[in-house]
């Protein structure tokens, strides 16, 4: 048995091992270069207001294409990063490129209200985060509330008080904060009234619960009660991997504010975020707005 056997993993042989450990060490410095020469990008994916059927906001997510390596999704590279001391460099770029982008669409005639950026628990950790984002901002002259930043679960639990008066502080300059991927983290209901103690605006449900949603009464309820509680806490409720118009409409029933999804369009690129905006996002703006007309 190996140690990482004992410790309840699994191991397969230490061969294998040796060579992921290699492989990340590689892709590591791959990502380091790839990072200092500004060869990461960020794909916007719309968020949809439900009730208006108007763009609420649009959600930061980085790509990396290398040279040779190809397309590394970010399931990948953002682990990497995490392990060979990157994680903070990619947030803090994320969060320059994201305020840059929002006022070059406004200067092209595109208003995206907010813009969220997924940061990393060790990034909350820093306790110069709240100060760095103040700086971006004011670099840029944007309103503190057409940003928004993800953090996850992960987050929630951290024990850590600088982790929790970081929270407060950049809640304070008027930025948004979102609890991302809720229902894949947390085990216990107790663990469920940590959300109150922080100073969130915004709640985004897992893909995983709407996935099943049209199937699977446990994901409905879960779902519903989510919805409900975020309302009640004030909070608005986003829900990510929307696929299909029945998953659609399940939402619309329960109350949902915002959606996000491949039904309305995948992360992409500033230009077509653009192009979707004076098109399909039009086109999806009076198909909402006309429904719900005819609902009331
Ligand atoms: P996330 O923050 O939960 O982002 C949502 C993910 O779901 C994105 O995957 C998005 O492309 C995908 N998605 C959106 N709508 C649909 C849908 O309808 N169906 C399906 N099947 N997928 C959908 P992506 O871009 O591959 O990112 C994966 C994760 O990597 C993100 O999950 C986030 O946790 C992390 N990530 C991405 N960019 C960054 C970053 O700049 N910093 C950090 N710390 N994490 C990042
Ligand atoms: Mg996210
Ligand atoms: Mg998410
Ligand atoms: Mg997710």
């Amino acid at each position: 048995r190996c140690k990482k056997e004992a410790r309840g993993g699994y191991c397969v042989s230490s061969t294998a091992d040796n060579r992921a450990a290699q492989d990340r060490l590689l892709l590591g410095s791959a990502l380091r270069e790839s990072l200092a020469k500004g060869m990461l990008n960020l794909h916007y994916q719309p968020q949809v207001d439900i009730k208006t059927g108007r763009l609420y906001g649009v959600e930061a997510l980085s790509r990396w294409k290398h040279p040779t390596l190809g397309n590394i999704y970010p399931s990948r590279f953002i682990a990497v990063a995490e392990d060979t001391g990157q994680i903070e460099t990619i947030g803090t770029w994320s969060l320059e490129e994201a305020t840059r982008q929002i006022i070059d669409w406004e200067r092209k005639g595109l208003y995206v209200p907010t813009v969220s950026v997924n940061l990393s628990a060790a990034h909350f950790r820093n306790r110069g985060l709240p100060a760095l984002i103040e700086r971006i901002l004011k670099e840029r002259t944007l309103n503190p509330e057409r940003l928004t930043v993800e953090i996850t679960e992960s987050v929630m639990m951290d024990e850590n008080e600088d982790t929790m008066e970081g929270l407060a502080a950049i809640r304070n300059l008027g930025v948004g904060l979102s609890m991302d991927d809720f229902g894949t983290g947390y085990s216990s209901l107790s663990r469920l009234s940590r959300l109150t103690r922080l100073p969130l605006t915004e709640i985004k449900i897992d893909r995983s619960f709407i996935m099943n949603l049209e199937h699977d009464p446990n994901a409905q309820a879960v779902t519903t009660a989510v919805i409900g509680i975020g309302n009640r806490l004030g909070m608005t409720v986003v829900t990510e991997g929307v696929e299909t118009e029945a998953q659609l409409k399940l939402l619309q029933g329960l109350n949902c504010d915002v959606v996000q999804g491949y039904l309305f369009a995948r992360p992409m690129a500033p230009a077509d975020m653009l192009a979707w905006s004076q098109d399909a996002g039009r086109r999806l703006e009076a198909s909402i707005s006309e429904a719900n007309a005819r609902q009331s």
